[in-house]
């Protein structure tokens, strides 16, 4: 099975895309990790996009896709994939159809995970991941069971990301508005597009999720 979870950034895409992981044998493909691991290795294509995603804006569509495009190519996605933060463009949408058209490879559901602007910037300030097993938390909404302590493999360091600051929010969720949704009625028009409720507790959203996938 094949899905795409669209949403804003901190709508819980990657909360969710985790869990598929575990209960289904799905591989998350988030581009917006392929990215900052591209900014690790300090190649100069990194140190672009380092600077691209200080500010929140879009890093150029040609980098995603053929990310995408050799990642999907990799034999531990046989099962099928969740794609989280692709695509964020029409022209991406398109690249993708074309994409997996050439692969053989069918989508079989895009679910489109609606939040409050006003939410998402808590939730975008809030999070922070184990540094060891990459496990999401938030201060407010997800803590560990024990204070410091990584729930899912006893970690004692986490990690916040560059671009999750007050500043930054205002201008990737400006992004969300202009260039990625667009992309809904693009879907929508394919029959594919199905909605769920952010805004809910994260394991609502996880049965919401299970529903439509059956
Ligand atoms: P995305 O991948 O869409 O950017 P994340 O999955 O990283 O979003 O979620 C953003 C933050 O909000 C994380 O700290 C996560 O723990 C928290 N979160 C995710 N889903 C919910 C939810 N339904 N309610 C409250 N907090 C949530
Ligand atoms: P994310 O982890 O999905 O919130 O993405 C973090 C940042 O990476 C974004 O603000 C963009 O700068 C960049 N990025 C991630 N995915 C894409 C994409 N599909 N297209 C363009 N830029 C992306």
């Amino acid at each position: 099975m094949n899905l795409i979870l669209l949403g804003p950034p901190g709508a819980g895409k990657g909360t969710q895309a985790r869990r598929l992981e575990d209960t289904r044998g799905l591989v998350q493909l988030s581009t917006g990790d392929m990215l900052r691991a591209l900014v690790a290795s300090g190649s100069p294509l990194g140190q672009q996009a380092k600077d691209i995603m200080a500010a929140g804006k879009l890093v150029p569509d040609e980098l995603v896709i053929e990310m995408i495009s050799q990642r999907i190519d990799q034999p531990d996605v046989k099962n099928g994939f969740i794609l989280d933060g692709f695509p964020r463009t029409v022209a991406q949408a398109e690249a993708l159809d074309k994409m997996l058209a050439d692969k053989g490879l069918k989508l079989n559901h895009v679910i489109e995970m609606k939040v409050d602007d006003a939410a998402l910037v808590e939730r975008i300030t809030g999070r922070y991941t184990c540094a060891k097993c990459g496990k999401g938390y938030h201060d407010t909404f997800e803590k560990p069971k024990v204070d410091g302590v990584c729930d899912q493999c006893g970690g004692t360091e986490f990690k916040r990301r560059a671009d999750d600051n007050a500043e930054t929010v205002t201008t990737r969720l400006d992004q969300y508005h202009q260039q990625t949704a667009p992309i809904l009625p693009y879907y929508a028009s394919r029959g594919v597009l199905k909605g769920v409720d952010g805004m809910a507790d994260i394991d609502v959203v996880t049965e919401q999720i299970a529903a439509i996938l059956g």
